[in-house]
């Protein structure tokens, strides 16, 4: 990131980079928390270029790719079919390169991220017919979407102790990885590799496994 940061601060000096309205008096072009990051310009489009050339550089140096699944573009005093254009104009620059979007298909060697965007495409395309929603009357829905393109498996009975609105959401995903016995525990980093020792963290006698640790473990019992 030190190097992205670097190389912002090269081009926004010496190219004709405009900084967003209420960041130029700072001269700040992103900010960004642990894995993060937030980069702020003027809509226009010789600086969208710049920033796509510099985030280009930055994956081939790096190796880190964006994960457009978790990727948003905010707009703020720009008009609507600005806005359309320039994220058909993002789309169309990175991935998609002119190719008709609906047979579509992406590279071998594109990003998982973006491969899934393009299996999402494909499975909404088996049901939506001559622009026509089929799987319910009413027409699409996000949940109808959802519904589509979700994995389903069977209902398990414990369900409703981890996933409720009262959850805080953290504890009812580290719940959850507890009844799936998948935390990183001593049992499982020896056979990693990590570490040699499998005894309890807590009473160092048995092994430290799901079972031991929640259930078994003395400190617990008491
Ligand atoms: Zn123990």
């Amino acid at each position: 990131m030190e190097y992205l940061s670097r190389v912002l601060s090269f081009v926004t000096a010496k190219m004709n980079f405009k900084y967003h309205a209420l960041c130029g008096q700072l001269k700040l072009t992103h900010l960004m928390l642990a894995d993060d990051l937030l980069l702020f310009i003027k809509g226009d489009i010789g600086s969208i270029m710049i920033l796509l050339r510099v985030y280009a550089t930055f994956s081939a140096a790096s190796g880190v790719q964006m994960n457009t699944l978790k990727s948003n573009i905010y707009f703020n005093g720009v008009a609507t079919d600005v806005k359309d254009s320039l994220w058909v104009k993002w789309v169309n620059h990175i991935y998609i390169k002119g190719a008709n979007w609906t047979d579509y298909t992406p590279k071998q060697d594109s990003s998982w991220s973006w491969k899934s965007v393009c299996r999402v495409k494909d499975q909404f395309k088996q049901v939506y017919s001559t622009g026509t929603w089929t799987l319910q009357p009413k027409g699409y829905s996000m949940n109808s979407g959802y519904q589509h393109i979700r994995f389903k498996f069977p209902e398990v009975s414990w369900h409703k102790c981890i996933w409720n609105k009262w959850r805080v959401p953290k504890h009812s995903f580290i719940n959850w990885i507890i009844i799936r016995e998948a935390l990183p525990l001593k049992d499982r980093l020896v056979q990693y590799g990590v570490c040699t020792d499998d005894r309890c963290c807590i009473c160092s006698i048995h092994a430290e496994t799901h079972t031991h640790l929640f259930q078994q473990c003395d400190y617990n019992k008491a």
